[in-house]
């Protein structure tokens, strides 16, 4: 289902649109109710990626995106490619990257997996020394390849690339003020709207004028930007969403300078990690070498608890933490306040694994891969008379009945969404001859949506925001249910950076002032 686009790439054309007509034909019977009659290219995409997505991860929470940046290397785009392909875990409906070789900006972005849209011939379609790449997963905007990214502007300060991880929260008000003074708007993305402010900006040089913009807009943005000549990388002022810079050596001349939303990018790249950008800091890095300036600063730093949870990968160091060694505490804690006699500890894979392994250790109970997980699921060409409704948990998860049969199971997750996949598994777990299934979450009940880049239900919908412990407990059919506490959350991630970290989504307490209220009010849902 591969579609590309070409943007400053002479001589090639959007070849794919007789590929991606056959995609909507094959699909359309998978696409929830009403999304077919919808019409529309960008409603009926959005609904095969969603459709495609939810098979796979059931109620499963998804990260917005991935940010890398590469200069000074001579094969940008492969460095920019294999980044990408680190960093796929953070997005898969779109990838892309764009490229400058000091004079052109060519952009290459499509849909699919990386791996899918940039082949050997289409990298070599992105020539230079700099390049960013972003891979996606939207929830402000669409899916469509519109609002693929980077985003390459032609703004009255010259050509711009711009690839963006987070959400805006004061986006409404931004756009309708750039509109009224002329902005005209090509994509329905957070990252537009900082490239129209950049060029509606009264500054004199463009890195006062990315200031100036960054430091209108409120809420969570991790940004890497390219000119014809420069790039520049910036974390917004709470710093909620990971940005790291990297450095390789280049014998007899100078290192190559390399950004990405987790340092795991790095490691594919021989990279070494240099350290974090810093919460309203603002890198340019030129041939004069790396600048940086604080456009902002005062502000409380409130970065997001749940990648260190569920979303960053347990190789990645973000924030100043290994992402490993903050899950293996959270399981570690978690068996102190919530442990119960049981003689397997079960992770439901793959996030689940290393709370698991802290978990069991702490807990002297053997730790046993009881759930197998087919990696494969979301790509998988599926044949378009099944239903969405026969697929389900059983598509991703199966059990070993051999560890399973016969024993007391604590099972470990990183959360409870809507709990319809929370039951199909302890079902599933049970239905394999577990004469127990005790239910724990590495992290507080979630009870509030994400406005920063995670796409959460809506509050009526989420069911720990509903009901009680207790009525999930009944409602996922478990023995006994216990999640982590927050006390016992920031304790696991607490070191001596003093990181701040934001808990909205455990607390309802959001660290910014724009927030969409409307959505955030008590719900009355029935599970
Ligand atoms: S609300 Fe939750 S998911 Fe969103 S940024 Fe805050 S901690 Fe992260």
């Amino acid at each position: 289902m591969s579609r590309l686009l070409f943007q400053g790439v002479p001589g090639v054309a959007d070849i794919s649109e007789q590929l991606h007509a056959q995609s909507r034909r094959s699909l359309a019977p998978l696409l929830p109710a009403g999304v077919a009659q919808r019409g529309g290219e960008r409603s009926l995409l959005a609904g095969v990626a969603r459709s495609l997505q939810s098979i796979a991860d059931g109620d499963a929470l998804h990260e917005e995106c991935g940010v890398v940046a590469v200069y000074g290397h001579p094969h940008a785009a492969r460095e920019a490619y294999l980044s990408l392909y680190a960093l796929q875990h953070r997005g898969q409906e779109s990838a892309g990257i764009a490229t400058a070789d000091g004079q052109r900006l060519a952009n290459i972005k499509g849909m699919g997996l990386v791996s899918e849209i940039f082949t050997d011939d289409v990298l070599a379609k992105l020539p230079g020394r700099m390049a960013i790449g972003h891979t996606r997963y939207s929830t402000t905007g669409d899916s469509a390849l519109l609002n693929a990214q980077p985003i390459r502007v032609d703004s009255t300060k010259g050509l711009i690339a711009i690839a963006h991880n987070g959400n805006l929260v004061n986006l409404g008000n931004v756009r309708s003020r750039l509109e009224r003074d002329g902005a005209y708007f090509q994509t329905t993305s957070d990252s537009e709207i900082i490239v129209q402010l950049i060029a509606h900006s009264s500054a004199g040089s463009l890195v006062d004028a990315i200031a100036d913009s960054l430091s209108q807009v409120e809420g969570a943005f991790s940004i890497v930007m390219m000119t014809r000549d420069r790039i520049f990388a910036a974390r917004d002022p709470h710093g909620f969403r990971p940005l790291s810079m990297g450095r390789m050596k280049n014998p007899g001349g100078p290192d190559t300078v390399v950004f990405a939303s987790e340092s795991c990018a790095f490691d594919l790249l021989r990279a070494e990690f240099v350290r974090d950008i810093l919460p309203g800091e603002l890198v340019m890095v030129s041939e004069d070498g790396v600048t940086s300036r604080q456009y902002a600063s005062g502000i409380p730093q409130s970065s997001c608890i749940f990648e260190q949870v569920y979303f960053a990968r347990p190789d990645s160091r973000i924030f100043g933490r290994w992402v490993q060694e903050s899950r293996d505490q959270m399981g570690r804690q978690l068996a102190r306040e919530s442990g119960v006699p049981a003689d397997v500890v079960v992770p439901v894979p793959d996030s689940g694994v290393t709370a698991a392994l802290g978990y069991a250790e702490e807990a002297g109970i053997p730790f046993r891969f009881g759930l197998i997980r087919n990696h494969y699921v979301g790509r998988t060409f599926i044949e378009p008379e099944q239903r969405v409704r026969d697929f389900g948990v059983r598509l991703k998860l199966n059990p070993v009945h051999n560890l399973l049969e016969g024993k007391r199971v604590i099972l470990i997750d990183d959360s409870i969404i809507r709990g319809t996949t929370s039951r199909k598994i302890v079902r599933m777990v049970r239905g394999a001859g577990a004469t127990e299934v005790h239910l724990r979450i590495s992290c507080p009940p979630t009870i509030s949506p994400c406005y920063y880049g995670v796409d959460t239900p809506s509050k009526k919908e989420l069911i720990a925001a509903n009901h009680s412990i207790e009525e999930i407990r009944h409602y996922i059919e478990a023995d006994s249910l216990a999640y982590l506490s927050l006390d016992g959350l920031l304790q696991c991630v607490r070191d001596e950076n003093n990181v701040g970290y934001c808990t909205a989504c455990y607390t309802g307490n959001y660290p910014t002032q724009w927030v969409d209220v409307e959505d955030i009010l008590p719900a009355a849902a029935a599970i």
